[in-house]
């Protein structure tokens, strides 16, 4: 299994300008690779792969060119362009019309990649091979055996490191106690078991703060100095709340591995579509769909199993006679006029979600078990 861990790097003076010069020479060695394919293809009608693109990039850098990025580095670019063109034929080939891999323009080439070696961590220092030990924020330990290492400038200049390591699958645990999660109205998440987590008080706060930055951006004139200030403003408050919100959403979701070995959430994918769509609705569902991210992989850890459903009807059926009794948003109480179940509407949905998911696991059981 593997996982990501983003690190925040501060580079000295020294360090940034070298990492700002390896970006330059990736972005410049990423645009030659797709020229000489281009040119290739157009001129002589020869299709250069990532193996002669390679190969060409050895002859040169013993010429003397490309120097100052480790060679890892500079041959993980060519294997991004390589990706871009066949993501490219791809695409051609299933009848659509996809725009030709672009030329990178300065400041559009953003990251690059350590995809074995070069790098390593040594306490709170980051060492890369050609640039140097650079301080980093670890707020986790790295667990498992690191595999790449992204190096990527963020809008704001900030620099930050991806590191993704791999880890050994822990085997099952029989599944014991389940637990059914939906999405709230009022709260984060209804849980099955009658309880609902909300957001914290610095989150909500945090979301007011970004609403006025916004629309002080918004009264702005186009172009004027206090306009781009306004911006950095926004830029910087809306990544306090991203922050905010996974830091919050890592805290639920262990909460929710320690507490259950199978946790069952509403399949977003299935039934996001059936929502409505303003905004305020889209960054919820972005949490969302975090928070299930996050639970499968603290959940994989542990052994422990995430289920999705399609939860579709969860909040009109009945928990405990299965009839449909359709609410409007403002019916906070399920009421069935058939078995006169009477419960919160939150809790009936967490309820008729959580029945899905063991019926959705015994049916798989079953069928395992006929092969
Ligand atoms: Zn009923």
């Amino acid at each position: 299994m593997k996982t990501a861990y983003k690190f925040r790097m501060y580079p000295n003076k020294q360090q940034e300008a070298m990492l700002d010069v390896t970006l330059e020479t990736c972005r410049h060695l990423y645009n030659t690779a797709l020229a000489d394919r281009k040119n290739c293809y157009e001129l002589e009608g020869i299709s250069r792969s990532y193996e002669d693109q390679a190969a060409t990039l050895t002859l040169e850098k013993k010429e003397g060119k490309w120097q100052g990025v480790f060679s890892q580095v500079s041959q993980d670019v060519l294997r991004r362009v390589d990706k871009a063109f066949k993501a490219f034929f791809r695409r051609v080939k299933s009848g659509e019309k996809p725009g030709y891999p672009r030329f990178k323009g300065e400041g559009w080439y953003k990251s690059f990649t350590y995809p074995q070696a070069g790098f390593k961590i040594e306490g709170s220092k980051l060492v890369l091979s050609k640039i140097g030990s650079i301080r980093i924020f670890k707020h986790r330990e790295v667990e498992g055996k690191v595999k790449t290492c992204t190096i990527k400038k963020d809008h704001l200049g900030h620099w930050y490191a991806t590191l993704v390591s791999e880890i050994e699958d822990v085997p099952p645990v029989d599944p014991k106690i389940a637990i059914g999660v939906d999405v709230g109205l009022k709260n984060l998440v209804a849980l099955s078991t009658g309880g609902t987590i909300q957001y914290p008080r610095y989150y909500v706060q945090a979301q007011q703060k970004l609403a006025i930055a916004q629309r002080n951006l918004s009264r702005k004139k186009k172009g004027s100095a206090n306009r781009r200030k306004a911006k950095v403003k926004v830029a910087k408050i809306s990544q306090d709340v991203q922050n905010h919100r996974d830091e919050f959403l890592h805290q639920v979701s262990r909460k929710l591995v320690d507490s259950a070995d199978l946790i069952v959430f509403e399949n977003l994918n299935i039934s996001g579509m059936l929502k409505n769509h303003h905004l305020a609705k889209h960054i919820q569902d972005h949490a969302w769909g975090k928070l299930i991210q996050f639970t499968q992989s603290k959940a994989a850890k542990a052994g422990k199993m995430v289920e999705l459903v399609d939860a579709r009807y969860t909040s009109q059926k009945c928990s405990q006679c299965g009839i449909i009794v359709p609410k409007t948003l403002a019916d906070r109480v399920h009421l069935c006029p058939n078995c006169g179940l009477e419960m919160d509407r939150d809790l009936n949905a967490c309820i008729n979600i959580l029945t899905l998911g063991l019926r959705g696991r015994a049916y798989r059981d079953t069928a395992k078990a006929d092969q």
